[in-house]
């Protein structure tokens, strides 16, 4: 069942405008995405909680750009990858060998850290085409809301607080709230301090079956949950799911490679590109990639 009020996200401020912040809902998109892999219960979370935090994150974009968050270690789970393009589209893999699979099950505790392993980090990067920029943290806390939390609060100097949820009763759904504190540009700090405090506890009383409720439309919740103070909710922006893996894109790589580059690509009479954000093989003739066929 596709979920109307899902796969978008909705931006808002309190009324006062010393707190604004965001809710993210993904149902098909997510589900789409997770079902590529066979992916183990554990893997499935912590690449949904990354593509929430990636889709929350693309809000930011204000034209052409593309957001990456790499999660990053030693352990059985060494690479998620996940990125959001202006406009919605989202993709994103778990790097899963089949020899880890027994041992990633066996983690009893849903936990970032110990599926990604020794020097675990969060790399955010957001690349605008004319610049390129990166924010590392350790991936510390026991969640993905918290390493995002530590980012907003290290590398971008914000106050934020974070809430992710997942669900898998059915098809996956996926949702986050962020609230965040604006920068205090000549308002009554003491107004401020208090509104945020409010914010904070106030969305803190929301629970995962709420942000998750596919009955429930994202202004309802916000008015639920803010009506006190008072919210305005903006226009959701929608995702999508979407890779930039096309035959044409990737014929254009393959014909700009060194002919001897070319050549040892040639595996069995054929060369066998994969795209792991689609689990899709694109398969291409030597002439097609401009070789002989004795190549
Ligand atoms: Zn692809």
């Amino acid at each position: 069942m596709a979920l109307p009020l899902f796969d978008s996200l909705t931006p808002f401020m309190l009324e006062g405008g010393a707190v604004r912040g965001r809710v993210i809902r993904l149902g098909a998109v997510a589900q789409t995405i997770l079902e590529r892999h066979d992916y183990p219960p554990h893997v499935a979370r912590l690449l949904s909680e990354l593509l929430l935090a990636a889709g929350m994150l693309s809000a930011n974009l204000k034209s052409e750009g593309i957001f990456t968050i790499q999660v990053r270690g030693q352990g059985l789970v060494p690479l998620v990858v996940v990125d959001a393009v202006y406009g919605g589209q989202l993709r994103g893999y778990a790097d899963v060998q089949a020899e880890s699979i027994a041992a990633i099950n066996a983690v009893a505790d849903y936990s970032p850290r110990a599926l990604v392993g020794e020097g675990a980090y969060l790399a955010i990067t957001l690349d605008s085409g004319e610049h390129r920029y990166q924010g590392i943290v350790a991936l510390e806390g026991d969640s993905v809301a918290d390493a995002l939390t530590a980012y907003f609060v290290n590398s971008e100097q914000l106050d934020v607080q974070v809430q992710l949820a997942l669900a898998h009763d059915g098809p996956w759904r996926a949702a986050g709230i962020m609230v965040e504190r604006m920068p205090n540009e000549g308002q009554d700090v003491e107004a401020v301090a208090e509104a945020w405090r409010y914010a904070k506890a106030v969305s803190g009383t929301l629970s995962d079956s709420e942000l998750l409720d596919p009955l429930l439309d994202t202004p309802a919740l916000l008015y639920r949950l803010f009506h006190e103070q008072g919210v305005w909710v903006y226009d959701p922006q929608s995702f999508s799911v979407g890779c930039r893996c096309s035959r044409e894109r990737i014929l254009g790589i393959l014909t700009g490679m060194k002919l001897e580059d070319r050549a040892d690509m040639v595996v069995d009479g054929k060369v066998d590109v994969h795209c792991q954000f689609c689990n899709k093989s694109e398969i291409f003739s030597p002439e097609e990639i401009g070789l002989s066929a004795k190549n």
